[in-house]
Parts: structure tokens; sequence; C-alpha cells
């Protein structure tokens, strides 16, 4: 422990940048030495496929997007069956497939960034 905080400073000292980023391995801190990356707990480098992982977030984004419009029309086809409904039993059912889809809709929104 007391090696690798001296190897960080070490690293900082020499002009290694500190990255948001972690390890992949054992989470600690990496650090930006020109243009190799590396992890001063595992002594190695480490690379880094930012762009893989901005692809799978932006397609998540998407298939969120799409989920809540699919949501969205389920609630507004129920709305329509409660409108024109009159038998009590229905009724109920429709209400709980209503809350279910809400909560569903509710979740999918919680999960897409501002
Ligand atoms: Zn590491």
């Amino acid at each position: 422990m007391g090696s690798e905080l001296k190897k960080m400073s070490e690293l900082l000292k020499s002009g290694a940048t500190m990255l948001s980023e972690t390890c992949p391995e054992c989470g600690s801190p990496l650090f930006r030495v020109g243009k190799e990356i590396i992890c001063a707990k595992c002594n190695r480098q480490v690379v880094i496929v930012k762009s893989t992982e901005e692809e799978g977030k932006i397609m998540g984004d998407r298939v969120l997007q799409e989920l809540e419009q699919t949501l969205l029309s389920k609630i507004k086809e129920i709305d329509g069956a409660i409108r024109s409904e009159k038998d009590p039993d229905r009724l109920g059912q429709y209400g709980k497939a209503l809350l279910t889809w809400l909560d569903a809709f509710e979740r999918v929104r919680r999960l897409k960034p501002d």
C-alpha cells in the first residue's frame, strides 16, 4: 500500500495526470504518462476502450427511448379501453395493468440520463 502511494506521487511529480478512469483490474485511479495510461498498483499499461463504452451507452439510451415510447403507447391504449369499459371486473384489470405500465414507465425514465 505504501509503495503504491509512493509510486503515485512519483508519477504526479514526473508530470503524469491522474485520470477519472479507474483500473479495470484493481480499481485504482489511472495515470496518463505521455501517450500511455498506466496503473500504479498493477504497475502496467492499461488500454481504455472509451469509444466502445460510449457506443454502448448511446445504444442503451436509444433502447430506453424506444421502450419509453412503447410503454407510453400501452398506457394510452389502456386509457382508451378504460373510457369505454363499464364492467367493474375488467376496469379492475385495466387498473392493475395501468399501474404495472406506469411503474415500468417510471423506472425507464429514472434509468435515462437527464
Ligand atoms: Zn490496477
